[in-house]
């Protein structure tokens, strides 16, 4: 069983799982075979609270990957969860995107898949 099943298996039940080393207690992101701070390979996994904001992010308007073509355009952005660690993702739904923009998490659907990405918080 690979090291990164619970975090896909949580994808399925759109839940997006953050992996806290058991050895150093850091949490770390995307998920990886070896904890980036000490080399650990065992983890807990616990739910992101979903509330994140934009450390930056890009408008991708023309010439995507071919299979991105008919999602023209859109929005992508690493944005810095509160657990303290960021990610790469989508911004969906549209407004006014900008650095440190409060987005919360939501998941799509995509080739059967659950990914997740984030929105632009009411009220930011
Ligand atoms: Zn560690």
């Amino acid at each position: 069983m690979s090291i990164l099943k619970p975090y896909f298996d949580g994808l399925i039940e759109r839940r997006l799982l953050i992996p806290y080393c058991k050895s150093c207690g850091k949490p770390h992101f995307y998920p990886r075979h070896a904890c980036p701070s000490c080399w650990g390979e065992e983890y807990d996994w616990k739910d992101a609270s979903g509330n994140a904001r934009i450390g930056t992010h890009t408008r991708v308007l023309a010439n995507p990957p071919s299979a991105f073509e008919p999602l023209l355009p859109f929005e992508i952005a690493i944005v810095e969860l509160e657990e303290g660690v960021s990610m790469l993702t989508n911004i969906v739904g549209g407004g006014t995107v900008s650095v440190d923009a409060k987005v919360s998490l939501e998941f799509i659907e995509r080739n059967g898949q659950s990914l997740p990405v984030f929105r632009l918080t009411n009220g930011t």
